[in-house]
């Protein structure tokens, strides 16, 4: 817990803040205060005095009010809950989310939980580097071939990742450089440009994607030239 200590820490006592307002306001105001006095610390620390604020709701809002202040930090962002009373402390542990937090620690006056990964960075985390990059182009390009328009997505197995300037050219392995494209395009392809393998395909009748070429061809000059321009 070495990183906890040296981290910055703010100190909000929304039982304390809330206690005048009505019960069903305390967690919308409770989480609009937590954001107003953030200041982009790793650490959030909230006290909880009080039995009532976690039983009507406002805690599990303000915590994952807190989840959310904390996105930026990834993997390193924690809450702190504090100088908890042993009710208030297992009342809160009742009303946390696993969705939304994990404890990671817990001593007598005190919970830190980590804010739980997004179910798209347990997806991510799950793919090897290649199937991240296809999902990225799906969600980008739209779930098919560029080429032909065949359904393809990061599961498929058909799926490939296509340089539009060709590796053999000096294209890159970016996604501004990548394009989804079915094992079968990819190798009748081989390593023709990509403006005179669009013309083919054109010719030859194929469904091609023709917005999602024009806009990676543009996309993989100007990151050539930019990558150029850097090497100078
Ligand atoms: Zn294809």
């Amino acid at each position: 817990m070495a990183g906890l200590e040296t981290a910055a820490t703010l100190r909000f006592e929304p039982a304390v803040r809330v206690r005048r307002l009505s019960r069903a306001e305390e967690g919308d105001h409770a989480a609009l205060a937590l954001s107003a006095s953030y200041r982009g610390e790793r650490v959030i620390s909230i006290g909880f005095g009080d039995l009532e604020s976690v039983r009507q709701g406002p805690a599990a809002r303000v915590v994952r009010e807190a989840c959310w202040l904390l996105k930026p930090w990834g993997r390193e962002g924690r809450i702190e809950l504090r100088a908890l009373r042993r009710p208030v402390r297992r009342a809160l542990l009742e009303c946390l989310d696993d969705d939304d937090v994990t404890l990671v620690a817990a001593a007598r006056r005190k919970l830190v939980l980590l804010p739980a990964p997004s179910e798209r960075e347990k997806l991510e985390s799950k793919l090897t580097p290649t199937r991240r990059k296809m999902l990225r182009l799906g969600e980008r390009d739209g779930e098919r071939c560029v080429w032909c328009s065949t359904p393809i997505s990061y599961r498929s197995i058909h799926a490939t990742l296509d340089h539009i300037r060709c590796r053999s050219h000096g294209g890159a392995d970016a996604l501004d450089n990548l394009v989804l494209s079915c094992a079968s395009c990819n190798h009748r392809r081989a390593n023709a440009p990509a403006s005179s393998w669009f013309e083919d395909c054109l010719t030859a009748g194929q469904d091609v994607d023709v917005d999602a070429v024009l806009r990676a061809i543009a996309r993989s000059h100007s990151h050539h030239g930019n990558a150029l321009r850097r090497a100078a």
